[in-house]
């Protein structure tokens, strides 16, 4: 595991940060949601991707009206996929704004009340997220009518240019969407550009491209022909669920050698931290619940990172004196 940390690339800010002249992204804690649509755009004339984490309704909303002016709602709530980290503002949202959502059919079940997904897998990936991926909501939320299947012809309703394209193994309904008139990739996290599995990653947002959250994939299979398929789409921006949106040549050679080498980069090896020496701490083992992973060494190594974090932070406040 590295130790750099590098220094966040902008302050904080509840204003939505421009990609490009009709798409913006607002990062909350360690997740994107992306608006689409000109700056005072107006009321109904743009488009939320995904909405963020549980308790960021507010902020979302705030950033919309800065951006598309006051009162604007979207004419659209498009989901890349169902997970917690992304529907967490959503019925608030909705509610607020009185708004169609859409996701693929086969992502329904999670979205209307009918099923959870799949248990984490808190063992692989490394690090304290992973860690913590058992306490993650599974779902479902239930939605009702609000939600809608993606049409079928590819279009994305309230989105003109822009196409859907299905990306399972993250999740089994999992969309990506695309413009091709200017290749700007929305890839939900199909891909991503931190290393999610880390809090370390995630706080200092590391600008790396990885395979999907490796604790939240079930199918590796289906999640490399997606990362492949979006390789050939040559994007020009990667916008992803997670870490910093990404542009240009070297991040286009990055994709194709993540999807070419997709089993060695992205794929989790079962049991490699089960011969790392752990040096037993009773406090830390005592966190772990009954149900809960029984992965002493991957817990460890999830204090060891708060252990990191919490010398980083000292020491820069100690800096700043
Ligand atoms: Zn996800
Ligand atoms: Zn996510």
């Amino acid at each position: 595991m590295t130790m750099a940390l590098e220094p966040a690339r902008r302050p904080a800010t509840s204003e939505p940060w421009p990609l490009l002249d009709d798409l913006a992204y607002l990062c909350s804690v360690m997740v994107n949601v992306y608006f689409v649509g000109f700056p005072h755009a107006g009321d109904r004339e743009w488009a939320l991707i995904d909405a963020g984490l549980p308790g960021s309704a507010d902020r979302i909303a705030r950033a919309a009206e800065e951006r598309f002016g006051p009162n604007s709602r979207p004419s659209s709530i498009i989901l890349t996929h169902g997970h917690f980290d992304h529907v967490g503002a959503l019925e608030a949202l909705a509610e607020r704004w009185d708004v169609p959502i859409y996701a693929h059919t086969m992502e329904l079940p999670y979205l209307t009340g009918q099923s959870s997904y799949l248990p984490p897998d808190p063992s692989v990936g490394g690090g304290l997220v992973a860690t913590l991926s058992w306490t993650f909501s599974r779902g479902p939320i239930d939605l009702g009518s609000r939600v809608n299947p993606l049409p079928d012809d590819g279009s994305v309703p309230g989105l003109p240019g822009w196409r859907w394209i299905f990306t399972p193994g993250h999740t089994p309904g999992h969309v990506a969407l695309f413009r091709d008139a200017d290749r700007t990739l929305i890839a939900g996290d199909a891909f991503v550009t931190t290393k999610q599995e880390s809090a370390m990653a995630v706080l200092t947002q590391r600008r790396e491209l990885n395979g999907p959250p490796m604790y939240f994939t079930p199918d590796w299979e289906a999640a490399a022909k997606s990362v492949a398929a979006l390789a050939d789409l040559d994007p020009e921006i990667a916008a992803t669920g997670h870490g910093e949106p990404l542009r240009g040549g070297s991040m286009r050679a990055d994709l194709h050698d993540l999807a070419r080498d997709f089993h060695r980069r992205a794929v989790p090896h079962q049991g490699r931290y089960l011969t790392q020496s752990a040096g037993a701490d009773t406090n830390a083992a005592l966190t772990i619940p009954p149900d809960g992973p029984q992965n002493l060494p991957n817990l460890l190594l999830g204090a060891g990172e708060i252990a990191m974090l919490m010398q980083e932070f000292l020491g820069k406040h100690a800096a700043m004196k």
